[in-house]
C-alpha cells in the first residue's frame, strides 16, 4: 500500500477512536447493561505519549464484582448459553472476529492511544485478536471426550464440561490480544466470564465488549469490571462463586492471586513475568540473529513478558554482536505512535519510566558498560531510548530482574554448557531463543533450557496453535493452543453398568 494511503487509513481509525472516546464516560458492563461503579468513583486513563487524560473510566468496587459474578453464574445456567450447540457457540465467536476486523483501524488507533505502541504494531495486535476468536471458533465442535477400555458389562467414558464462571485478569501491555487469549477459549468451552482489564489501558477491552454485545452474545456471558487491582482483582480472586481464575501480570501479584484463590480451590492459570535468554552461537546466521535480537528487546518498548532481555553471546563473536545490535537499535525511531516511521512509542506511565531509568542507574552502578541509550527522550511523554549494557554478568540486578522497558543486558558465554547454565540461572522460565545452524545443538539446547517456549533461529513469532506459559516462577498452566481447551474444561469420568 502506498505510504499516503496508509496515513489516510490511520487518520480515519484515529478519528473513529477519538469519537468513541469523546462519546462519554466509559462504564462497566454487567449482565449486558452499562453501569457506573457502585461507589460512583472514576479513574483516568492517560495517553502515555502526551501525558493527557484520554477518558474518565468508571471504577468498579467489590459489589460490582459480586453482581458481575452473579450475572455470569445466571448466564451459565440459562439455556440461551448452556443449551446451545457447539456450532452455535462457534458462530458467536466468528461474529466477534468479523466485528473486530470491521473495526480494525479504530481498535488499532484506540490501542495506540491507550498504551502508546506504534500503529504498525497495534494493527498486528488487532489482527491477532481476531485470529484468536477464529481459532477457538474452530475448537467448539472438536472438544472431545473419550471412550475407555472396559469389559462388556460396563461402559466407561469421559466427557468434558465447562469450568463455570471464569475470572479473567489482564496486564496492560497487550490489552486486546490478552482479552482474546482468555475470552475466546473460555467461551469456546461454554464458560461465562468476568474480565478485568488493567487500569492503565482499559479502553480497547471496553470497545471489544461493545462489539461482543453487537455480535449478539447473551447478556451476562461476558462482564467487564475495570478498576484498582488491589480491590477489583483481589475481589475476583477471592470470590467464592468463581470457578476458575486466569491471570496475566507480575509474578508478585500472581502469587497473591494463587493464595486468594485457594479459599474455594479455584482452578488457576497464571501467565507471569520473564527474563528470557536469547542465545547466539558463532555458527548462526549473524545478520538475521542481530536484526531480530534488537527487535526482541525493543518490541512494544520492551514491555513484553517474553522480551529477549538477556542476550547471551559466544565470546568469539561477542564484540561484533554488541556493536552491530547497538547499531541496529540506534537507528530505531522513538516517537509518536501515529508517526509512520516510529519504532518505539512511550512506556505506559511515568512510574514505569522511572522504574526503567532506575534499572539503568543500577546497571551503571554495578559496573556494566553502557553502550547505547540510557536516557529519557524529550520532556513530554514517557519515552526511553533503546538501551544496551555490555559486560554484564548474571549476578547483576539488570540481568536478574524483569525491567519491562527497552533495556538489554549482553552476557558472554564460553561453550554450550556455560550457555545452558547462564540461561537457566534465573527464577523465571517463560521463553528463550537459540541461534545456530547446527541442528543437533539446537535440539540439545531446546531440551536443556527450562522455559515454556523456545524459538530456534527466530524470536517472538507466535501462532494461536502455540501455547505460552512458564516454567519456574513464570507461571502456572498454559494459555493458547489445545492447552487452553484443557485449561477451560474439566473432565467427568462415567462408569455405566450395562
Ligand atoms: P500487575 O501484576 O501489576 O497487574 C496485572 C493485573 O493484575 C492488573 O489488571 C492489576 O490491576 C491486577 N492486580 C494488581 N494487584 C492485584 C491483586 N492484589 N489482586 C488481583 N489483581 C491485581 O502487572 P502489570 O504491571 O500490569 O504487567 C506487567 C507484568 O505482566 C510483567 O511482569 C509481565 O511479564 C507480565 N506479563 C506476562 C505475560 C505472560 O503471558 N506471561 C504477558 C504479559 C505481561
Amino acid at each position: 500500500m502506498p505510504a499516503n494511503q496508509t496515513v489516510e487509513k490511520a487518520e480515519t481509525g484515529q478519528q473513529q477512536a477519538l469519537k468513541w472516546i469523546g462519546a462519554g464516560k466509559k462504564q462497566l458492563m454487567v449482565d449486558g447493561r452499562w453501569i457506573d461503579g457502585g461507589s460512583g468513583k472514576t479513574f483516568q486513563t492517560i495517553n502515555p505519549a502526551t501525558e493527557e487524560c484520554l477518558a474518565e473510566v468508571a471504577q468498579a468496587d467489590e459489589r460490582n464484582v459480586d453482581a458481575a459474578v452473579t450475572a455470569a453464574r445466571c448466564a451459565l445456567e440459562r439455556p440461551s448459553w448452556s443449551g446451545i450447540s457447539p456450532h452455535a457457540r462457534g458462530r458467536y465467536l466468528e461474529r466477534i472476529a468479523d466485528a473486530i476486523e470491521v473495526h480494525a483501524e479504530e481498535l488499532a488507533a484506540l490501542e495506540s492511544l491507550d498504551i502508546g505502541a506504534p500503529l504498525s504494531f497495534t494493527r498486528t495486535q488487532v489482527a491477532g485478536t481476531a485470529e484468536r476468536f477464529r481459532y477457538y471458533a474452530g475448537w467448539t465442535s472438536k472438544i472431545y471426550g473419550t471412550t475407555n477400555a472396559s469389559d462388556d458389562s460396563r461402559f466407561i467414558y469421559m466427557v468434558r464440561e465447562p469450568m463455570g464462571v471464569c475470572a479473567l485478569i489482564n496486564a496492560w501491555n497487550f490489552p486486546l490480544v490478552m482479552a482474546a487469549s482468555k475470552l475466546a477459549p473460555a467461551l469456546a468451552c461454554g464458560n461465562t466470564a468476568v474480565l478485568k482489564p488493567a487500569e492503565q489501558s482499559p479502553l480497547t477491552t471496553l470497545r471489544l465488549a461493545e462489539l461482543i454485545q453487537e455480535a449478539g452474545l447473551p447478556d451476562g456471558v461476558v462482564n467487564i469490571v475495570q478498576g484498582d487491582g488491589a480491590v477489583v482483582g483481589a475481589a475476583m480472586a477471592a470470590h467464592p462463586d468463581v470457578d476458575k481464575i486466569a491471570f496475566t501480570g507480575s509474578t508478585g501479584v500472581g502469587r497473591s492471586i494463587l493464595q486468594a484463590s485457594a479459599g474455594n480451590m479455584k482452578k488457576a492459570t497464571l501467565e507471569l513475568g520473564g527474563k528470557s535468554p536469547n542465545i547466539i552461537f558463532p555458527d548462526a546466521d549473524l545478520d538475521r540473529a542481530i536484526e531480530t535480537s534488537a527487535l526482541a528487546f525493543c518490541r512494544n518498548s520492551g514491555q513484553v513478558c517474553s522480551a529477549g532481555t538477556r542476550l547471551l553471546v559466544h565470546e568469539s563473536v561477542y564484540d561484533e554482536v554488541v556493536a552491530r545490535v547497538a547499531s541496529v537499535a540506534s537507528r530505531y525511531k522513538v516517537g509518536s505512535p501515529f508517526a509512520a516511521d516510529t519504532d518505539l512509542g512511550p512506556l505506559i506511565s511515568a512510574k514505569q519510566m522511572e522504574r526503567v531509568l532506575s534499572y539503568v542507574e543500577a546497571g551503571r552502578r554495578e559496573g556494566a558498560k553502557l553502550v547505547l541509550g540510557g536516557s529519557r527522550v524529550g520532556t513530554t511523554g514517557y519515552f526511553v531510548e533503546p538501551t544496551i549494557f555490555a559486560g554484564v554478568t548474571n549476578d547483576m540486578t539488570i540481568a536478574r530482574e524483569e525491567i519491562f522497558g527497552p533495556v538489554l543486558s549482553v552476557i558472554a558465554f564460553k561453550d554450550e554448557k556455560d550457555a545452558v547454565a547462564k540461561a537457566n540461572d534465573t527464577p523465571y522460565g517463560l521463553a528463550a531463543a537459540v541461534w545456530t545452524r547446527d541442528v543437533g545443538r539446537a535440539h540439545r539446547m531446546m531440551r536443556a533450557i527450562k522455559s515454556g517456549r523456545v524459538w530456534i533461529n527466530t524470536y517472538a513469532e507466535s501462532d494461536p496453535v502455540m501455547a505460552i506459559g512458564g516454567y519456574k516462577q513464570s507461571g502456572f498452566g498454559r494459555e493458547m493452543g489445545a492447552e487452553s481447551i484443557d485449561a477451560y474444561t474439566q473432565t467427568k469420568s462415567v462408569l455405566m453398568r450395562v
